[in-house]
Parts: structure tokens; C-alpha cells; sequence
């Protein structure tokens, strides 16, 4: 069984050499005394930001940290090889929390979903049918209040989440505008993705002069991504009680230290509702997300581009490149196709 190992923890810039691969043994049987375990295959692994968070000790952090010397563990596609839960049969596919290694004893199968529509690709179970899709569903619908005709910005807009943020905009009839790290990934904005204007952050000396650029009368809806001088020059363009939903700080994650935020008393006059959230909370809306995201994927309403790394030993690369904008799209890890 191929692992990737999470070998220590990292205060500042996470790198490829701190996770290193292994291979040992495994029994592809559920052992007797492990009551209600699944024994699956990986097929997909996801690479999420929030994983990095894993790999340090940060103060009042909402997950656990990793365990150093064991399996990244995150969110992945898989098949049942076999099963003593009652829930799932050998056969059966599954998405979930499982981990970076090519067969996996889940016995927290709490976190396991059976999949049920098999029409759609498998990965999108870690993509737009799974966690940062209902995280763009949760962040923008519950968060922001849209309503039809309100200006919308979106910072690392072509991600897994960014890129279904803004769909989900333009489909309610927002005006909508992403920045993202690339000349191709601005070009998949506006070509793929229907949003109406996309600029590239790292040619922008001035964020602040950007923003009255693409917005002339300010900005009612802030879908944040990544945080730090973005959500400065934000703050500053924002209209009278606007929304910012934070979602996450990207940018600020391997970091030892935070930067500071200097624009906040912009919130004060403007009135303006900047609220956190965590996809966890919306875990319930599940089956009305899937009810409103299956038909227009099948419409070809809403597109989703992943950025498909292939075998497992790509996957700490495939992660670490979140941090520098390696990734096109949603990052997977295709393990195995079958
Ligand atoms: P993405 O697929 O968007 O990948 C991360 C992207 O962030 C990179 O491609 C890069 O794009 C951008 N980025 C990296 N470093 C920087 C930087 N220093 N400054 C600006 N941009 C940077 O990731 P996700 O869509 O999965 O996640 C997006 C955000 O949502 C993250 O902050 C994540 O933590 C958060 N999140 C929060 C959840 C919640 O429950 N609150 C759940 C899931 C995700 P580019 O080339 O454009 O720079």
C-alpha cells in the first residue's frame, strides 16, 4: 500500500520534502474486530487549502492537526472492496474523508457519502458535487444575500470554489468579476466561465486603482479567497452595506505570522455585513444543493475545470502548488481510474 506521510509540522512555507512516499502491506479484508469498517480503494484524492492548516499548530483552529509520521488524511473518491457496515457493500462508491495511500481501513465512516449518481465524473465528488461546491453554495447564497443586478468580486475566482461563486452569480443576474494569478486562468474566467470582467492581481501594482477600474460604483458583494492586501483594497471599494462572505485567506496561509488588515474601519460608515463561515455548518443543505447543481451540470449550465495530477506520488506537489497558483481549476489527485 502506497502512503504519502506527513512527516512534521511546518510554520512557514510547506514544501514537497515534508511529506515523503512509503509503501507497506496491507490485507484487503476488513479485520473481525473492526465493527462498522470500510476498506476502500482511492481513486481520487482532493488537494483543499485548509489541509496546509493541518500541517501546523495554529491557535484555535477548527480541525485537528495532522498526526506527524502518518497518511495525509483529506477528502477523496472511492470504491468499497469490502465492508462491515451496514451502509456499504463491496461495489459500492464512496466520497469522503479517506487518505493519501491507495487502500484505506475508514472506520470514521460518519464522513462517508454512498454515491449514488454515477452520470457525472467521480471526481466531481471532491469538485463541485462535494465539499467546495457546497462551500461556493453555503458562502454565496447563505452568506451574501445576492440579489439580481448587485456587483460582484471574486479573489482567486477560478479555483474550486471561485469558479462556481461566479457562475452562480452571473445565473442570478449579478454583474460579475474575478482576479486570479494568470493570463490563462483571467481567459477561462471570461470565456468559460461567463463571468463579465477578470484581471490578472499579480500585474496590478495598485488593487485599490484595479477595483474603481472594474468597479466604478463599488462593489456590494465580496466573495473572499484569500485575503491580505486583496482584502485591504477591498475594503475600500465597497458599497453601502455591502456583503463580504469570508470564505478563507489563502494567501495568508504559510505565513508564520498573519499580516495585518488596515482598512477595516471602512465597515463602520458603510455599513458593511463581513461574515466567516465554515462548510461544515451547511452540511445539511446538501440534497437541496445536489437538487439545483445535477440538472444544470447535465444542462451544461455550469462548467467545472479540475487540474487532474495523475498517481500519488504527484499528489505533494499537486498541494503545495495551490500556494504558488499551480493549479488550473479544482486540484485532484487521480490515484486510480478504476
Ligand atoms: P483554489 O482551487 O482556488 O486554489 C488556491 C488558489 O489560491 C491558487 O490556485 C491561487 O490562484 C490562489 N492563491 C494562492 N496563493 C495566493 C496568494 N498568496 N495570493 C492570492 N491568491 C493566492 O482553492 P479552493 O477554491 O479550494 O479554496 C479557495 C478558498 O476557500 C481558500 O481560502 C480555502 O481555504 C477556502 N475554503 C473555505 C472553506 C470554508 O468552509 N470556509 C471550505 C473550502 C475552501 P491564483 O493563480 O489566482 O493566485
Amino acid at each position: 500500500n502506497k502512503q504519502v506521510i506527513f512527516k512534521d509540522y511546518v510554520p512557514g512555507v510547506l514544501k514537497e520534502s515534508d511529506m515523503y512516499i512509503t509503501t507497506s502491506t496491507i490485507k484487503l479484508k476488513v479485520p473481525e474486530d473492526c465493527t462498522n469498517g470500510v476498506l476502500v480503494k482511492n481513486l481520487y484524492l482532493s488537494c483543499d487549502p485548509y489541509m496546509r492548516n493541518r500541517m501546523r499548530k495554529l491557535q484555535g483552529s477548527y480541525i485537528a492537526p495532522l498526526n506527524p509520521g502518518s497518511p495525509v488524511s483529506g477528502r477523496g473518491v472511492a470504491k468499497v472492496l469490502d465492508s462491515r457496515h451496514p451502509d456499504y457493500k463491496k461495489g459500492d462508491f464512496i466520497w469522503g474523508m479517506t487518505g493519501w495511500e491507495e487502500y484505506s481501513l475508514i472506520t470514521a465512516t460518519e464522513t462517508l457519502f454512498k454515491i449514488h449518481d454515477k452520470d457525472v465524473p467521480l471526481s466531481y465528488y471532491i469538485g463541485i458535487l462535494g465539499m467546495p461546491g457546497l462551500t461556493a453554495y453555503a458562502g454565496f447564497y447563505e452568506i451574501c444575500s445576492p440579489k439580481k443586478g448587485e456587483f460582484v468580486f471574486i479573489s482567486a475566482a477560478s479555483g474550486a470554489v471561485g469558479q462556481l461563486v461566479g457562475q452562480f452569480a452571473k445565473l442570478l443576474g449579478c454583474y460579475v468579476v474575478g482576479s486570479a494569478g494568470s493570463k490563462d486562468k483571467v481567459d477561462l474566467l471570461k470565456n468559460k466561465f461567463g463571468f463579465d470582467d477578470a484581471f490578472n492581481y499579480k500585474e496590478e501594482m495598485d488593487l485599490d486603482a484595479a477595483l474603481k477600474r472594474y468597479f466604478p460604483d463599488g462593489i456590494d458583494i465580496y466573495f473572499e479567497n484569500v485575503g491580505g492586501n486583496m482584502l485591504d483594497a477591498v475594503l475600500l471599494n465597497m458599497r453601502l452595506r455591502g456583503r463580504i462572505s469570508v470564505c478563507g485567506m489563502v494567501s495568508q496561509y504559510n505565513l508564520e505570522q498573519p499580516e495585518g488588515v488596515h482598512n477595516l474601519m471602512s465597515l463602520v460608515p458603510k455599513r458593511i455585513r463581513m461574515e466567516g463561515f465554515l462548510v461544515y455548518d451547511y452540511f445539511h443543505l446538501f440534497p437541496k444543493y445536489l437538487d439545483m447543481v445535477l440538472p444544470y451540470i447535465k444542462q451544461g449550465k455550469i462548467v467545472y475545470v479540475e487540474d487532474t495530477a495523475e498517481g500519488l506520488e504527484n499528489a505533494p506537489a499537486a498541494l503545495i502548488g495551490l500556494f504558488n497558483g499551480r493549479n488550473i481549476g479544482k486540484q485532484v489527485v487521480a490515484v486510480s481510474r478504476e
